[in-house]
């Protein structure tokens, strides 16, 4: 046997576990920079219970809210820039994926002059300060990973810096801040999340203990996907908190796959949510990995509860309805910076530049006008 895992986060989950156990956060540090958007946190209450914690505990802080959906470096400097004028010594994301990274970048930027290509290096002459996080969607799992997703102009594309540093140290899980979700929102995130465990299940860098927790995640969304475009109570939103923080701990382990490789155009170019471009390309993705005969993609359906492929197809189609079109240059541009994508190397069967020409043109349905050209 050969094998390797290796997760540092305390994970914690409850109602009301920021207020119940924040006498943890003197552990961490003396002044808090707390890393959000600009508005969800304040009308879900994920901010105001971390304030509460920080002054019950009697440490100073300062909120930085400013960040953006797929945050950009510059944002994530202009915040290290506050951090370092402010003089904190950890950072509090709070909110979706995209401040959780962000906080996590900033962590590593607070504390080291550095240029892009150092960056995204992983290695740094300054230990990152601590992060603590606060997830308020279900679906990356950033809380319990040691990736920073940033988007970069210089590649069109995002990008991830990778660093057993930027491991937060402790995520919090408290399911009543995903409670007013929009349903979109809940449907993507959700769907991002199933792509974790999916793409880390079906991944050539999965070993039998990143499986365990891939099997429990998509067995806990299988179970919620018929309610994922309705009014949900509140159980079913513990269950996709759940699935997803499991499906941060597959891709810790085992990195994505060429789903996310190729999802991170639509979103770069087409500003399609992230989760949402993952589900677009879900029915043709797993026909690629399908194509030899995969008993792995069989198992998958059967965890999720699905008789089989076509059937996966109809209720991605069911919710995420109308798929943005593509052209012709665009499956082109987009597949040239998708085969150049790290995460590419982890996918069970391996595409050609044609097999992800394919995937995005059969996905996305070329644009009419332009079909006269031949893929
Ligand atoms: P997000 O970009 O963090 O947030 C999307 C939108 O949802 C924002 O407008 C945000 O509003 C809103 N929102 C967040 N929580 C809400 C709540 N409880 N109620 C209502 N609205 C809420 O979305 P995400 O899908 O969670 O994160 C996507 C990002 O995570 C991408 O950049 C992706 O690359 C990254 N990601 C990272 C990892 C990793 O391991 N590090 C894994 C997968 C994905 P505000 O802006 O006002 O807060
Ligand atoms: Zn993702």
């Amino acid at each position: 046997m050969n094998m390797e895992y290796y997760l540092p986060t305390k994970i914690i989950i409850g109602k009301g576990c920021i207020a119940e156990k924040s006498a943890l956060l003197n552990n961490i540090g003396s002044k808090a920079l707390i890393v959000t958007g600009r508005r969800s946190a304040k009308i879900n209450g994920s901010q105001q219970d971390i304030e509460e914690a920080l002054q019950a505990n009697n440490i100073p802080y300062y909120i930085f809210d400013a960040i953006e959906p797929n945050p950009s470096i510059k944002t994530v400097r202009e915040a290290a820039g506050v951090a370092r004028r402010e003089r904190v010594d950890f950072i509090i994301g709070c909110g979706g994926g995209s401040p959780l990274d962000a906080a996590k970048a900033i962590a590593i930027l607070a504390v080291n002059e550095v240029d892009d290509t150092e960056l995204f290096s992983g290695q740094y002459p300054n230990t990152p300060l601590p992060v603590i996080a606060v997830p308020t969607t279900a679906g990356t799992g950033s809380e319990v990973t040691q990736y920073s997703i940033l988007t970069d102009d210089n590649i069109q594309s995002k990008r991830s810096i990778t660093s057993a540093a930027i491991f937060p140290k402790i995520a919090f899980l408290d399911a009543i801040y995903t409670e007013g979700l929009p349903t979109e929102v809940t449907i993507n995130t959700a769907i991002d999340a199933l792509s974790h465990a999916m793409e880390g299940y079906l991944s050539n860098r999965a070993n039998d203990i990143s499986s365990i927790y891939a099997i429990k995640s998509m067995q806990i969304i299988g179970s919620c996907l018929e309610l994922l475009d309705k009014e949900m109570n509140f159980a079913t939103r513990e269950k996709l908190l759940y699935a997803s923080v499991l499906g941060g701990v597959v891709i810790a382990q085992t990195g994505t796959t060429a789903l996310h490789s190729m999802g991170y155009s639509l979103t770069y170019f087409k500003q399609v949510d992230h989760g949402r471009a993952n589900g677009l390309l879900m029915y043709e993705y797993l026909k690629l990995i399908n194509r030899e005969g995969s008993d792995k993609v069989r198992e998958v359906l059967n965890l999720l509860g699905l008789e089989d492929i076509e059937a996966l197809k109809l209720v991605l189609a069911t919710l995420l309805k109308q798929s943005e079109p593509i052209t012709v240059q665009e499956v082109k541009l987009f597949s040239e910076i998708a085969a150049k994508a790290k995460n590419i190397g982890n996918t069970l069967v391996i595409p050609s530049i044609a097999d992800i020409e394919s995937i995005f043109s059969r996905s996305l349905g070329v644009s009419p006008r332009l079909k006269a050209f031949k893929l």
